[in-house]
């Protein structure tokens, strides 16, 4: 499979050099040149596969003959072993939990899944030199990265987030695994962190290997498909399918998008957002007019300026038919996640819940059709904002970060000098 800038459809690289790459020189974000269509057969035969066979027999068509097979099922094994379960609520209604990996949220398939090739890749060109990934988080990207690629030979991870910014739980997880990643705290924002990992890539004095794990990377962003295919498998190939998905900068949904286009029969998408509403009112007004971003209780969905809504326009064209998207607020979550709690017994946190509502209004108007929505997170993550009588219940058979994990190591950083002294310190050590 060869893959195009969106910036340039006339350039293909490997899938290679777009997963080393990430962003394409000219800035655009890579697409592959041709959608694979699997063929009702494949649909057929769905529940009769593993998680891992589904992602291999779906995912080889986007790698080709770049990884031989046996490296890449191992890979992929490595990606999915952990559950990905179905919860039936009722007979209409139906979640995906996908936030049964170790950093506790759905980003964890897709970093596996990248680390593993890139390791790949990496053992195979090893030239001696470490390949040096930097990441800035605001939260849950560091800790799912961190984690995938934790213990990788030949690499090295460098997580920046804002201090005092993540909870102390992401902080737990960005700062305690040790070994080849390294944790910054960034006396900032999000933003700051994100202009040193900038700075650091056009830096001529840096004489590292560097590369990123944004979640625009084919390697994060195409893996998540799978969920699709094994919501479907679990659900036992329903007709109607509507699914809605907690949207931020819309990877998850896109990711569903080719799902369908291979061939997986889904009636409708829903994108479900909070306050960051763009792509909401671009399907009202045909306007993309993005506005500054509000801060949320659904964190890991601010973004006002979706990277991945291009590639969504590239998929469906400018009709963008079986395809809706709705926002809700903060109030509008903490009531869903009452509703669920005392409609289901089912305890959420805001992410999910707001899929719920956006799942909730279709199917008032499409009463024939079956409906999922996609859990993103573990409730525990997003403790503080739960109703008083939830959130004991979100804790039930989950180890706190104090019992399960050492001390937080990291370094200090307060601006970018600082972060290149404590970069060229690690790296010699
Ligand atoms: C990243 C994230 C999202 C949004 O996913 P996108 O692919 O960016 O749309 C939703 N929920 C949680 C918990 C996340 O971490």
């Amino acid at each position: 499979m060869k893959y195009y800038s969106l910036n340039n459809p006339n350039e293909f690289v490997s899938f290679k050099e777009a997963l080393t790459k990430g962003l394409a020189p000219d800035k655009g974000l890579y697409f592959p040149e041709s959608i694979p269509v699997l063929g009702q057969g494949f649909i057929d035969i769905l529940p009769y596969l593993s998680n891992t066979e589904i992602a291999y027999e779906v995912l080889k068509h986007f790698v080709g003959e770049e990884i031989p097979e046996r490296d890449f099922k191992k890979i992929v094994e490595e990606a999915f072993d952990f559950e990905l379960p179905t919860v039936a609520l009722d007979s209409k209604t139906a979640v995906l939990e996908l936030f049964h990996g170790p950093s506790m949220a759905f980003k964890d398939v897709g970093a596996r899944f990248m680390a593993g090739c890139l390791s790949y890749f990496e053992k195979e060109s090893f030239d001696g030199e470490d390949l040096h990934i930097l990441v800035a988080t605001s939260g849950d990207t560091g800790g799912a990265v961190a984690a995938g690629f934790y213990g990788k030979p030949g690499v090295k991870v460098h997580v920046l987030y804002p201090k005092g910014k993540v909870s102390e739980f992401q902080e737990h997880q960005l700062t305690s695994l040790g070994d080849n990643i390294y944790s910054y705290a960034v006396n900032g924002d999000f933003d700051k962190c994100q202009h040193i990992v900038k700075q650091a890539f056009i830096d001529p004095n840096i004489n590292l290997s560097l590369s990123s794990a944004n979640s625009i990377n084919i390697g994060r962003w195409l893996s998540q498909m799978i969920y699709y295919f094994i919501a479907y498998k679990d659900l036992n190939n329903p007709k109607d399918l509507a699914i809605s998905v907690p949207s931020g900068n819309f990877g998850n949904i896109c990711a569903g998008l080719v799902a369908r286009e291979m061939g997986l029969p889904i009636k409708q998408f829903i994108a479900a957002t909070n306050a960051n509403d763009t792509v909401v009112r671009f399907m009202e007004t045909k306007l993309y007019a993005p506005n500054p971003t509000v801060a949320t209780i659904s964190n890991a969905m601010d973004v006002s300026n979706p990277s991945n809504f291009v590639r969504i326009q590239e998929l469906l064209g400018g009709s963008l038919a079986n395809f809706e998207a709705h926002s809700y607020s903060d109030a509008q979550a903490i009531e869903a996640i009452s509703e669920l709690y005392q409609d289901y017994n089912y305890v959420s946190e805001p992410h999910g819940a707001i899929a719920y509502l956006g799942l909730q209004k279709y199917l008032k108007q499409d009463p024939e059709a079956r409906g999922l929505f996609l859990a993103t997170a573990h409730p525990v993550k997003f403790m503080e904002v739960l109703p008083d009588h939830i959130q004991e219940k979100a804790a039930v058979g989950v180890a706190m970060p104090e019992s399960q994990w050492p001390r937080p190591q990291h370094r200090e950083i307060v601006d970018y000098a600082s972060f290149v002294n404590s970069l060229e310190s690690y790296v010699v050590s």
